[in-house]
Parts: structure tokens; C-alpha cells; sequence
């Protein structure tokens, strides 16, 4: 049974009610409705807690996706006394940790508006991300980056979802700015994430509602990856 994804509707949804609907073979909880983001798209999984009706707690340590329909798998703390299909409890995600992801995730989205190359890769952590980019024979500023990224994320620009269809995006290839990450195909329609004017592109991971919320922030390096690959490191500036 696929599990309903809250935090693609509302990424700001810290907790909900759920029903248990199975324990995996690696002993993974599987819930008929989740908030907890599973690991994908350079986004670690959620961790977090699961609140039984009588209060007992169950510590997720990450979240994934599993084989065939398992498409979020809370993974409990080794040792847990695991709930009973049926049960009733209450998915609570590590707000400050995932809120720290939501942040770092959108200002990736600026920093690959910014920075005019194709994108090889990228990893999102709460006190730290970087994309690599493959810049050919160009050159990338680290204090210019920063600056044009802080510019971005002062005019608060408004940050959006909406669907296309696989066909609209096959006649629009240029959407895809990420070349290591093709983006999910076979449902029928994919997911753009859309900060108008600044950046458009294929994406499921938990983005802010406005680019303000990032909050300050600097490239703290940018690393020789090879001949023309670069990795831009961001750090939050506060
Ligand atoms: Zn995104």
C-alpha cells in the first residue's frame, strides 16, 4: 500500500496522525500517511519520533524508499518494540533538523540559477550543501556566487509547485537542469518546483514558501572535482 505524502502538498507539516499499515522485511514501519521525507534527490531522509496512543515512543533514524510500493519507510531505532498493523500513532519529524534541509534545499535551487552551467550532482545537509557543476572551460567567483545568492534570498521571492506532463516536459528539455538526476517518469506527470523569474525545474524534495526564510548565507569553497567539475560548498552565514 503506498503510503500519502503530506510533505509534498505542505512541506511544513511537522506532524499527523497515521495509521500502521505493515512491517517491511528489514523491519522498516510502513503508515498509510506520512510528513517524513524518505532520503532522494540529495535530501537525507527525516528522522524523528513515532507516538504510540499510550505514549510510547519509537525513534526513527532515518527514512527511505523501499522495494516495489514501500515508498516511505520509517526505520526505528534498533531494539524498538515495534506497533501492530492497526495502531494508531502520531509521526512527529525533527522539525529543527528537517527545517535546516528545507532552507539549504531552496537556496540550492538559487544557486543553480546563479551559477549558468549543467549540475553533475548534489548533497543537502543541515549545516552544509554543495552542487558540482561542470563548467568547461569557465570560471566560477566564490564572493560574486554569495553575493548574487544573498540577493535572491532578500527579495523573497515566492517558491511554488506545480505539475506537467511527461509529454510537456519531453517538448521542454531545457527543465532539466540537473543532468546526474533524471527526473521520475511513468506516473504520468512530474513535479516542477517554480520560483518565477529565478528558477524552474523537475523537483520532489521539501522547498520553503519564500526564498527569505533562507536566511544569510556564503559559499564557504569551492573544490576542484576533475578538469571541469567544481563543487560549490554552501554554508548557512548567521
Ligand atoms: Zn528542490
Amino acid at each position: 500500500m503506498i503510503t500519502e505524502e503530506l510533505f509534498r502538498s505542505d512541506s511544513y507539516l511537522q506532524e499527523c496522525e497515521a495509521t500502521v499499515t505493515g512491517i517491511n522485511e528489514k523491519g522498516g514501519i510502513l503508515l498509510d500517511r506520512s510528513v517524513f521525507y524518505p532520503t532522494g534527490g540529495g535530501q537525507p531522509g527525516d528522522v524523528g519520533v513515532l507516538v504510540g496512543a499510550d505514549g510510547t515512543e519509537i525513534t526513527v533514524l532515518t527514512t527511505v524508499k523501499g522495494d516495489g510500493n514501500e515508498n516511505v519507510v520509517h526505520v526505528p531505532a534498533e531494539g524498538s518494540a515495534l506497533p501492530a498493523p492497526g495502531d494508531t500513532v502520531t509521526a512527529r519529524v525533527d522539525w529543527n533538523r528537517r527545517y535546516k534541509h528545507m532552507r539549504m534545499h531552496t537556496c540550492l535551487h538559487l544557486l543553480c540559477a546563479v551559477v549558468p552551467h549543467g549540475v553533475t550532482g548534489g548533497k543537502i545537509g543541515a549545516e552544509k550543501s554543495s552542487l558540482d557543476f561542470d563548467i568547461g572551460d569557465g570560471s566560477l567567483d566564490k564572493e560574486a556566487i554569495t553575493e548574487s545568492i544573498n540577493k535572491l534570498i532578500k527579495q523573497d521571492h515566492q517558491v511554488g509547485a506545480r505539475w506537467i506532463t511527461d509529454e510537456e516536459l519531453d517538448t521542454n528539455p531545457d527543465l532539466v537542469r540537473t543532468m546526474s538526476v533524471s527526473p521520475p517518469r511513468g506516473a504520468g506527470k512530474v513535479r516542477l518546483l517554480d520560483i518565477p523569474e529565478v528558477d524552474l525545474q523537475p523537483c520532489g524534495g521539501t522547498h520553503l514558501a519564500q526564498t527569505g526564510e533562507v536566511g544569510r548565507i556564503r559559499v564557504s569553497k569551492i573544490e576542484n572535482k576533475g578538469k571541469r567539475n567544481r563543487r560549490v560548498n554552501i554554508v548557512f552565514d548567521e
